[in-house]
């Protein structure tokens, strides 16, 4: 199909073009109906006489016609093409569309959550989603062409795999070839991008797709992205928290974020919860949450571990003794409690090597020097109750690893939602997230869960209990 965008209609006034989109409004007068045609680049008003009348929205055709100047008083100043419009010489209904089930011409607030996820597709024409998607690429774009610049190296690690805590339930996926075994999708790549330090590569990131099974919340997802990245011969919690610090202030500038302050504050744990009583605040004023400021702070100074939630589930299961860890259990301590840890005293007052970023009252990255010797996480999990053969069983290959030359090593995540999320002003991740799932944790759009064939849970050597009455 040839066709020009919307927005070249500019440069083309008095000339016959042909556009396609989507029919965004319509206003049928009976012998002229104005139709407002929307692509990608924008809209533009299209007339019809005696065509056009039956069109219905959100259909999609493509149209042939001239250019023209609106007429002195039809002008329309809030659309760039807001001075012409196209004179129909003839169209091709390319997609017929039924009776719509959601408008998509306003912001979509007023429609259940439930609704717009199972009509995503429409859902994400509205022009709040289609800002918020895109802004979401371009972040993503930013941060690796400047991951790139610094020398960074883009790896991907295995989504069938081990589990690896970062403190949620596991999502897990039966196998065929091993029945009665099962992969755990990983919560973080951290112990691949641990492994990857080990293996002579010394500047890592990628884009990383992590599965946390938790209760979900607004600013929590199944699923979700970060930005995930590892640095060997770090020895400093600075060197990793400058490199983020630099590489997220130049992205962000890029794609037009307002920072409140050049160098990002930073807060020991104890001062941040002394001073915001919480590890995650919000230092923007009035004037400047509505100007849509971005106000980034650091918090460090964590303690190590803490005594286990019984009311959560993940955390009992890691933390067998009663203790377990804030953050993350491959974390180094801060070198002066080095001591206690490997003696295993003095539990409650260890504090780790380990960085939070927080914007606007979230927690949008988090990361750490790391344990790269087995005393040092051995030590850790022994605090967590484990004894020596639970943690053969579930970080072996990591003390292997660091028993054959692993260079000192720290890294950080940046939560790519959530920062989404901040820079379009959003409230909820979902709305920085095509295709995000419901609070009850189904799929939008499709059908998942899913029950599946007797056959194939037999192949797995699954057999299912009854299943509760729903
Ligand atoms: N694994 C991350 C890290 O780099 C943290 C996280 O996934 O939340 O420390």
């Amino acid at each position: 199909m040839s066709r020009i965008l919307i927005k070249q209609t500019l440069d083309n006034i008095d000339k016959e073009v042909t556009l396609a989109g989507h029919v965004a409004t319509k206003r049928d007068h009976g012998k002229v109906t104005f139709i407002d045609l929307r692509d990608e680049s924008g809209s533009l008003q299209i007339v019809g006489y005696k065509m056009l009348g039956e069109l219905k929205m959100e259909s999609v055709i493509s149209v042939t016609g001239m250019v023209k100047k609106r007429p002195t008083g039809q002008i329309n100043p809030h659309l760039i093409t807001g001075e012409l419009e196209l004179e129909v010489k003839s169209y091709t209904l390319l997609s017929a569309a039924k009776d719509l089930p959601i408008l998509v011409n306003d912001d979509g607030k007023q429609v259940s959550e439930e609704v717009r996820l199972q009509y995503r597709y429409l859902d994400l024409r509205r022009e709040r989603m289609q800002k918020n998607i895109r802004l979401r690429h371009r972040l993503i774009r930013a941060l690796r062409e400047n991951f790139y610049q610094e020398n960074f190296i883009e790896i991907e690690t295995p989504l069938l795999t081990q589990a690896t805590k970062e403190g949620a339930r596991d999502f897990i996926v039966p196998s065929r070839l091993q029945p009665g075994e099962f992969y755990a999708l990983p919560q973080s790549p951290q112990q691949y991008k641990q492994l990857l330090m080990a293996s002579g590569f010394e500047k890592y990131f990628q884009v990383a797709r992590c599965f946390r099974d938790e209760d979900l919340r607004a600013d929590r997802l199944l699923e979700l992205t970060q930005l995930d990245l590892e640095m060997a011969y770090v020895d400093k919690i600075e060197q990793v928290m400058d490199t983020v610090e630099n590489l997220l202030k130049k992205s962000l500038t890029q794609i037009g974020g307002k920072l409140q302050q050049q160098v990002f504050p930073r807060f020991t744990y104890q001062q941040a919860m002394n001073k915001f009583g919480a590890d995650r605040f919000d230092l923007r004023t009035t004037a400047e949450k509505k100007q849509g400021v971005l106000a980034f702070a650091w918090v460090t100074h964590f303690p190590f571990f803490k005594k286990v939630d019984k009311a959560d589930a993940a955390e009992v299961a890691d933390g067998k003794s009663g203790w377990t860890f804030t953050h993350n259990p491959f974390s180094a301590p801060l070198e002066e409690f080095r001591q206690d840890l490997l003696a295993g005293k003095n539990i409650a007052n260890i504090l780790t090597a380990q960085y939070d970023l927080v914007c606007n009252g979230y927690e949008v990255g988090g990361g750490s020097l790391r344990a790269h010797t087995r005393d040092t996480l051995t030590a850790t999990y022994k605090i967590m109750g484990y004894s020596e053969n639970e943690i053969e069983a579930s970080v072996g290959h990591m003390l292997q690893a660091f028993d054959l030359g692993t260079p000192p090593h720290g890294g950080l995540a940046l939560g790519i939602d959530r920062l989404a999320m901040v820079l379009t002003g959003e409230t909820s991740v979902k709305e920085v997230v095509a295709f995000p799932t419901t609070g009850s944790g189904k799929v939008a759009v499709m059908t998942a869960p899913n029950q599946v064939k007797p056959q194939l849970l037999q192949e797995l050597g699954i057999n299912i209990k009854e299943r509760e009455a729903k």
